[in-house]
């Protein structure tokens, strides 16, 4: 079967902007965060079973999932979040694979931020890259992107794996804790690696 990556790392290691150089190179991307926000959007697909497990109110007036009802849910009510997951889980592995078989890159990244933390990604990738960098860039990062103070970036971090949990899952590391050209020149390396691999030149 055709050659896939499953493209990970921590919140502000730098996913987004390594799936952007790996597509510059001719990958095709496949962004799961992406499928889970239009699933739940206005009469997303996954909007009928949402609201048939928790009721019409956790729909807004546009059809989609109410976030900030979801979230209090959520926080209140320790089942809501595995009932939330067994409804969106598999159906954005399913639109994932179709987005897959419909590529014309060449190969197939799927860029799953929580890889490591949920579900089987691990075994339907031919190789799982994760982007690391120092836990304390990451705070900057996030910091300067969304305007959180630092405890709330520790929060969202204390929440995922660790990078020690991340590396243990890894068959290839980029490391990001550096400037962006060393960032470009590791992707060059590894999309060089992974055309290797999608021909069959290595294995
Ligand atoms: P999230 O998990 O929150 O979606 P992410 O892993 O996709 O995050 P990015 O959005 O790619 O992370 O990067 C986080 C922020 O850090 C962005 O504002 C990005 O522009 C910046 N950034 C990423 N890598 C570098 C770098 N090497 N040098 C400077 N800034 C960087």
């Amino acid at each position: 079967s055709a050659f896939t990556v499953g493209l990970t790392g921590g919140i502000g290691s730098g996913k987004s902007v390594v799936a952007r150089l790996f597509a510059a190179r001719g990958a095709t991307i496949v962004d799961t965060d992406q499928i889970a926000h239009s699933m739940t959007g206005p009469h997303g697909p996954a909007m009928p079973a949402i609201v048939a497990e928790f009721g019409a109110q956790y729909a807004d007036a546009h059809g989609a999932l109410d976030r900030a009802k979801m979230r209090a849910l959520v926080f209140s009510d320790p089942t809501a979040k595995a009932r939330l997951e067994a409804i969106l889980h598999p159906r954005i592995r399913d639109a994932a694979l179709a987005a897959a078989a419909a590529a014309t890159g060449a190969y197939v990244i799927y860029d799953v931020p929580l890889l490591v933390e949920s579900g089987n990604w691990k075994q339907r990738v031919s190789r799982v890259l994760v982007v690391d960098c120092p836990e304390a860039v990451q705070v900057a990062r996030v910091m300067a992107r969304n305007g959180l103070a630092e405890d709330q970036v520790l929060a969202i971090m204390a929440n995922q794996a660790t990078r020690a949990q991340r590396a243990a899952a890894a068959d290839d590391i980029i490391n990001n804790g550096g400037e962006l050209s060393a960032l470009e020149e590791q992707v060059a390396r590894f999309h060089d690696l992974y055309l290797a691999f999608s021909a069959g030149t290595i294995t």
